[in-house]
């Protein structure tokens, strides 16, 4: 059965200090949730725990970590800490995320490794960690921060897409493995939502650098907020949806693959450029 309330349950959220991480931990509070917030951004964790305090006061519990989720001993700290203040778990959200824009020759290793480590390697910690928890709790959900860049391959992003290929992939995998179980695991495919991911990236080659303020305005003006995300987040895990698609862009690019399933490469940059000049 999927968890279809959140009152008196706790939630585990990383990258809780910014964007649809911090969006999540306050629709949850709303709701009577308890909160473990994890982020390597300590000062953005205390600004999200105190946006969560003024809207309901000590109604639910709020504690923050700073959690490297990339780190498998900084994850394994961070999940021993909930267990001796919660010991319970009922929603997992892998959510912390970072990426390089830069075509694949102009991102070095290290970004590469950066990518991974964050994007992939922090589910799989978080998830390896906390699920005994949730097994604890007796019902519990797992939801996992893909991208519509998890269902098509775009120029620019080879790292952040091949992470957030592998999180879709991993998640359907663990889904079934857990079918019969009472946790439910969600893969999450947003497009673009107004966060701080394209301020937080690192930008690589000539064409990245150019394009960066561009698209760090496009993501502040014309995208959906992270309070609007949050809200679709949290309607598909009281319907236990094994995929949450975010914006229209999201489904746009869902049914492509289901029409033309090897998008040809050369459609999918043009696309891109006529997005880049618009
Ligand atoms: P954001 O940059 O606003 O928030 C990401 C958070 O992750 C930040 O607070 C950052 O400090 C934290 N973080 C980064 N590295 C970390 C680490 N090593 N350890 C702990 N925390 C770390 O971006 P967002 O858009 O809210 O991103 C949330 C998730 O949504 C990411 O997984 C992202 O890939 C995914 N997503 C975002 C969009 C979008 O358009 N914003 C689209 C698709 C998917």
């Amino acid at each position: 059965m999927s968890l279809r309330n959140f009152n008196d349950k706790v939630a585990v959220i990383t990258g809780a200090a910014s964007g649809i991480g911090r969006a999540l931990a306050e629709a949850l509070a709303l709701e009577g949730c308890s909160l473990a917030l994890a982020d390597k951004d300590a000062l953005g964790l205390e600004k999200t725990a105190t946006l969560v305090r003024d809207k309901v006061g000590d109604k639910v519990r709020v504690r923050t970590y700073e959690v490297d989720v990339g780190n498998e001993a900084s994850m394994r700290d961070f999940a021993g800490s909930v267990d001796d203040e919660y010991g319970r778990v009922h929603l997992l959200v892998n959510n912390a995320g970072v990426t390089v824009s830069g075509e694949f020759m102009d991102q070095t290793l290290d970004d590469f490794r950066w990518v991974v480590d964050v994007n992939f390697w922090g589910v799989v910690y978080g998830c390896k960690f906390f699920i005994p928890m949730l097994e604890r709790a007796g019902q519990g959900c797992i939801v996992n921060l893909s991208s519509l860049f998890g269902i098509v391959g775009v120029p620019m992003q080879s790292s952040y897409c091949a992470t957030k290929f592998a999180v879709r992939g991993f998640s359907e995998s663990l889904a079934a493995e857990l079918c019969d179980s009472n946790i439910d695991v969600v893969s999450v495919h947003p497009g673009g939502i107004s966060t701080n991911i394209v301020k937080n990236s690192r930008a690589r080659g000539e064409e990245a650098v150019r394009m960066q303020p561009k698209w760090e305005r496009f993501f502040e003006t014309k995208t959906m907020p992270p309070s609007r995300a949050a809200e679709i987040i949290l309607k598909g895990v009281r319907k236990g949806s094994p995929r949450v698609l975010i914006t229209r862009e999201a489904y746009i690019g869902d049914a492509f693959k289901r029409i033309i399933p090897a998008m040809r490469p050369k459609l999918v940059n043009r696309i891109k450029k006529l997005l880049d000049k618009s």
